[in-house]
């Protein structure tokens, strides 16, 4: 059976509302990798383990902000538009995906929302709330071009699929804080802040600060990112079955 894997859509703002809506990129380099992408609706958060039970693998996307009431912080100025209900139904799908030891992938936001929903914290704006003097995290050239460095751990599963020292896009201003329960940071930019995270003792979650749906089709190791995962939901369903 070819694996499929779940996805909330992302949201854009009307005048009055927000709306729904899926770009092709993430879809089509799953597909490639050998999976079938179901989109979820932005939806109450009751029903995170209806569509969980529909998917072998939960994809977490980019989008807006997460909102930092959620992790104990009240809004800071430079913070992005926020979409509580969003929030809550992606919180609620990484803690029961993570605990019924489904595979998860995190692009950009994705990487806030697990570390958020696993117990962690993000910067509201990293560039203003860094210490440090920080690297140009929203790059100006289309994200079809990568733009700065990441340092991958040693021993690391992101360094068995990019190795040590790949070049990424970025277009970021918030990032992961407080790592949430049960994760390790495994890539760093060259002003500390973290770019990938993965599950402490597993190959079960993996997430990275940056798009590579918006590189795959030319960069062959960003394309990795999706074979690995797609291979991790079949690893996972193996596992599943056999037991
Ligand atoms: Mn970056």
């Amino acid at each position: 059976m070819i694996p499929t894997i779940g996805m909330v859509a992302d949201v854009t703002m009307r005048k009055n509302s927000f709306a729904d809506y899926i770009t092709d990129d993430v879809s089509e380099a799953i597909k490639k990798a050998g999976g079938l992408p179901i989109i979820f609706p932005t939806s109450d958060s009751k029903y995170a383990e209806d569509f969980l039970s529909k998917c072998d693998g939960m994809a977490f996307l980019g989008g807006p902000d997460v909102d930092p009431t959620l992790y104990d912080e009240e809004p800071i100025p430079e913070l992005g538009y926020t979409y509580r209900q969003k929030d809550e139904l992606e919180l609620e799908l990484v803690r029961q995906a993570y605990a019924a030891g489904k595979a998860i992938f995190g692009i950009c936001r994705g990487i806030q929302v697990i570390n958020v929903g696993l117990g962690g914290t993000v910067y509201q704006d990293f560039p203003s709330q860094s210490d440090r003097k920080v690297l140009k995290h929203f790059q100006a050239a289309p994200l079809s071009v990568t733009s700065h460095h990441v340092n991958v751990m040693a021993g690391s599963h992101l360094e068995k699929i990019m190795g040590d020292y790949p070049m990424v896009n970025s277009h970021h201003h918030e990032a992961v804080k407080d790592l949430g329960n049960d994760l390790k940071v495994t890539a760093r930019a060259a002003d500390d802040c973290v770019e990938a995270i993965e599950s402490m003792n597993s190959d079960q979650l993996l997430a990275v600060q940056w798009h590579p749906e918006c590189l795959y089709t030319k960069y062959p190791e960003h394309d990795a990112l999706f074979t690995d995962f797609v291979n991790r939901v079949k690893k996972r369903m193996q596992d599943v079955d056999a037991v």
